[in-house]
């Protein structure tokens, strides 16, 4: 009888494809020599590469059926969520692990470490257990608040990662979503300096957590009395669920702010979305001004930098563990691979999912000064742009094709597929949610245009481009992807004119304000153009490097590893780029006709 693979884990790590990334594509090993990262080495990097994917296949991910099926609840006479068992063991497992202080700054507790490899062990946890990864967010957000903060509030950063407090990111109200400058939590100043927040948030993930911490550190936007309207106007507001001791971060009194509902939800069930009410409860809301200063969307910014690189790696993880689970059950099955329709579909997967792999882990070498100059030659200030410039692609891209192409994962299993005893209904619904929280797939892409490429006058995009140009001239270049480099100036050439196209749209919307309708109507869609361009070029720079590999190693046990890569990568470039071409030639027609159609119409 079959095994449901509750019984046999759900979670397939590609250790092998990370390992690649990180020490035959981005070299990490010459940034490792920049002193820069202590004394750590490649050996280290590799052992815990795969002691972190063993534990995210284990005790991560054994919970991740259990707690889909048994998902939280809610008291609401004691404001409090109650998560499932099996769920905090593997939150718990991950926890006492040391992953969590990769790359985090040393006075933290970090270890020191290429952001690459943070990002790359990240991948097991936002694979395995995606639920949890927001609960296992406390650190990355108190380091901003340790960044931002001013004195006290950094030793309580520096307390609460040591304590191991949760943290959540609070912006979203019941009429304030992607529009978050209409949010109307308030904010009063007290004269013993502190503030008290008064408001209703909804949709806040882990905002309450069981037994699993001892204080959650809320990151709160609200509104001085008297500020300005809209984003300008918000403030950044630490507002603990208990008041910490100043010296020892002990919890003390509880705070006024409260899980007010539990929301229930498509997918990601095991992660407790929370309705939280502040002040109204008979108890104020204390919160402390984060850095003393009112630059709240600004600091919420650092944060969510951090949680749309996470977002997008956690659907592109889901993609790659279902890609594999797809992949074995096709090869174990009566006729395996024979069918062209099946190969289309997993090759069309394998070159998504490795693409979209290069490209959060190229985004992440550009997070260090040393990995950038190595992989781009990017000064520490054009590193921070190209950074800027790619997370929305990360994001956006990452969150949207994943979903598309689960889809497929699930379509190769046939009926067996759709069963709950398989994991990609599962892996369908928990990733759904990327292309919405952290600015849905529509926001990304205007952030993307807006501010990535005009406000930036073209700056990282410029360095970004000149990249690719030189990779399609290199005179090294192997006969073998001649015709995919054509393919890919073809490319490059057809989302120039994408470029600008919008950008002349953008120039007459001075005079012609209606021009911005035609943006609007071509971001998304250039969004995900740009994103495979970079698909495709990352794929052709990795065929390459597996060439001059398969050169080199005449009998080796890697040879199918790298006839893949080189396979990938001119499919990737023959079945996906030519479409680029028709993407720039309806952007150049957008027309306003659906702008003009009466709503009775639509
Ligand atoms: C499970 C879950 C967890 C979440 N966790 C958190 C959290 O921890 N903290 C937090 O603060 N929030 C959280 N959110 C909220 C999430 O960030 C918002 O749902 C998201 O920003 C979208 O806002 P909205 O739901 O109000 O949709 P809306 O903003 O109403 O958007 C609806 C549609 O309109 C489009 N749209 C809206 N504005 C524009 C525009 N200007 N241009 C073009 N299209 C536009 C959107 O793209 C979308 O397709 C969570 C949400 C969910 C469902």
């Amino acid at each position: 009888m079959r095994k449901p693979f509750e019984k046999m884990g759900h979670y397939k790590s590609n250790v092998r494809d990370l390992e690649f990334n990180l020490f035959e594509v981005l070299d990490i090993e010459n940034a490792l020599g920049s002193g820069q990262f202590g004394d750590l080495t490649s050996d280290a990097v590799r052992d815990m590469i795969r002691q972190a994917a063993e534990q995210a296949e284990g005790p991560l991910a054994d919970s991740f059926a259990d707690g889909d099926r048994h998902p939280p609840t809610f008291d609401p006479a004691t404001h409090s969520v109650t998560l499932p068992k099996s769920f905090k063991d593997s939150v718990r497992s991950w926890h006492c692990a040391p992953w969590l202080r990769l790359a985090m700054s040393e006075g933290l507790g970090g270890i020191p470490a290429p952001a690459t490899v943070r990002w790359a062990v990240n991948e097991f946890l936002v694979g395995g257990q995606p639920a949890a990864f927001f609960y296992l967010s406390g650190p990355p957000m108190l380091e901003v608040l340790y960044a931002e903060g001013n004195e006290q509030q950094r030793h309580w950063a520096a307390r609460g990662i040591e304590r191991r407090w949760g943290a959540t990111m609070v912006l979203t109200e019941p009429d304030a979503g992607s529009d978050v400058g209409a949010g109307r939590t308030k904010a009063i100043e007290q004269p013993d300096g502190t503030w008290h927040i008064d408001g209703v948030k909804r949709f806040i993930t882990s905002g309450d957590c069981d037994d699993l911490f001892e204080n959650i550190a809320h990151l709160v936007l609200a509104r001085p009395i008297g500020a300005a309207p809209g984003t300008k106007g918000l403030s950044l507001f630490l507002v603990p669920k208990y008041l910490p001791d100043p010296e020892t971060g002990a919890p003390g009194p509880r705070n006024g702010v409260f899980a007010t509902g539990l929301e229930h939800k498509m997918g990601l069930t095991a992660s407790a979305t929370c309705e939280l009410t502040f002040g109204q409860h008979d108890q104020p809301a204390v919160g402390w001004l984060v850095g003393d200063v009112h630059n709240g969307i600004v600091q919420m910014f650092k944060i969510m930098e951090y949680a749309r690189m996470a977002v997008g790696s956690k659907a592109i993880a889901t993609l790659s563990t279902g890609y594999l689970n797809a992949l074995s059950y096709a090869k174990a099955r009566e006729g395996g691979l024979g069918d062209a329709d099946v190969r289309r579909s997993l090759m069309t997967q394998k070159a998504y999912v490795e693409g979209m792999r290069a490209l959060y882990l190229y985004t992440a070498a550009h997070q260090d000064d040393a990995a950038a100059a190595v992989v781009s030659g990017a000064d520490p200030t054009m590193a921070r742009r190209i950074n800027d410039l790619l997370l929305p692609i990360v994001k956006g891209v990452g969150s949207e094709r994943s979903y598309q192409y689960l889809s497929e994962s699930l379509q190769i299993l046939g009926g067996a597929g759709y069963l709950q005893d398989r994991p990609f209904e599962q892996y369908i619904r928990d990733a759904k949610i990327d292309s919405l929280y952290e600015g849905t797939t529509a926001i990304q892409a205007q952030d993307f245009f807006f501010r990535k490429i005009i406000r930036d006058r073209g700056e990282a995009l410029g360095h970004l481009a000149a990249q690719i140009d030189n990779f399609i001239a290199a005179p090294q270049a192997r006969p073998e992807l001649a015709g995919a480099r054509v393919m890919l100036a073809r490319a490059l050439a057809d989302v120039r004119a994408m470029v600008a196209t919008l950008t002349g749209y953008f120039a007459k919307s001075g005079s012609e304000p209606r021009e911005l309708y035609r943006i609007g109507l071509s971001s998304v869609p250039f969004l995900l153009a740009f994103g495979d361009l970079l698909i495709g070029w990352l794929l052709l720079t990795q065929a390459e490097i597996a060439l001059e590999a398969l050169d080199s190693d005449g009998e080796g046990h890697d040879r199918a590893f790298y006839n893949g890569k080189v396979a990938a990568a001119k499919f990737f470039a023959t079945n996906v780029l030519p479409r680029l071409s028709a993407e720039s030639a309806i952007i150049e027609g957008v027309d306003l006709a659906v702008m003009d159609l009466r709503e009775d119409a639509l």
